[in-house]
């Protein structure tokens, strides 16, 4: 039949070589790609063995501080909790008693203070809302992965920054029961 417009091609069907019905064009041409990626730079990295270079603005696993004599700077007042927007500070405070002026800094302290890192979408807003430069991100740390969510609770025992600077550099992240054993000791 004549096309309207006559622009249509008639394409003939061209056989198969032996080489093509036998897939070898298509093996090799699969294979030099495979082989390509193969010496190509991996584009992922064995985490968390590895991990990337943070970025200067990031913001990480937190840290309570203590002052220059080594006591606890959080007076439990709950600004950061109130700062929260993902509601994921809470603590309890206490009254410091007689003979405990060596721990902490204020009479009132946190008995516990727990920040829940799944919920934790590291604004720093608790940051800035604190009025004792207690809770600070730091830039280089990081919550590690974990298997089980009851893990990403970190209480006083491993967000409080151990008195020893030496201690803060082998604990790595956070400090073990262990250590938090021997840091009490020390305090006492
Ligand atoms: S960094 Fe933001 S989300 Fe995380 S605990 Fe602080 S205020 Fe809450
Ligand atoms: S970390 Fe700061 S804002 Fe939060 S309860 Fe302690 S003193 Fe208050």
């Amino acid at each position: 039949m004549q096309s309207l417009s006559n622009r249509a091609k008639q394409v003939e069907k061209k056989p198969f070589t032996l080489a093509e019905r036998a897939y070898l064009p298509a093996i090799f041409q699969g294979l030099s790609i495979t082989m390509r990626h193969f010496f190509m730079k991996k584009a992922t990295i064995r985490y968390p063995e590895e991990t990337r270079p943070f970025s200067p603005v990031f913001r990480g696993l937190h840290v309570l501080k203590r002052d220059e004599a080594g006591r606890e700077r959080c007076t439990a007042c709950g600004l950061c909790a109130v700062a929260c927007p993902a509601e994921a500070i809470t603590m309890v405070a206490g009254e410091r008693k007689k003979g405990e002026e060596n721990l902490y800094r204020e009479e009132k302290y946190a008995i516990s203070y727990e920040i829940n890192m799944l919920r934790c979408i590291f604004c720093g807003l608790c940051e800035e809302a604190c009025p004792k430069a207690a809770v600070y991100l730091q830039a280089d740390k990081m919550a590690p992965p974990r298997y089980e969510r009851d893990e990403f609770i970190y209480g006083k025992d491993r967000l409080v920054e151990p008195v020893s600077p030496d201690a803060r550099s082998k604990r790595g992240i956070q400090l073990t029961d262990e250590q938090a054993v021997k840091l009490r000791a020390q305090l006492a």
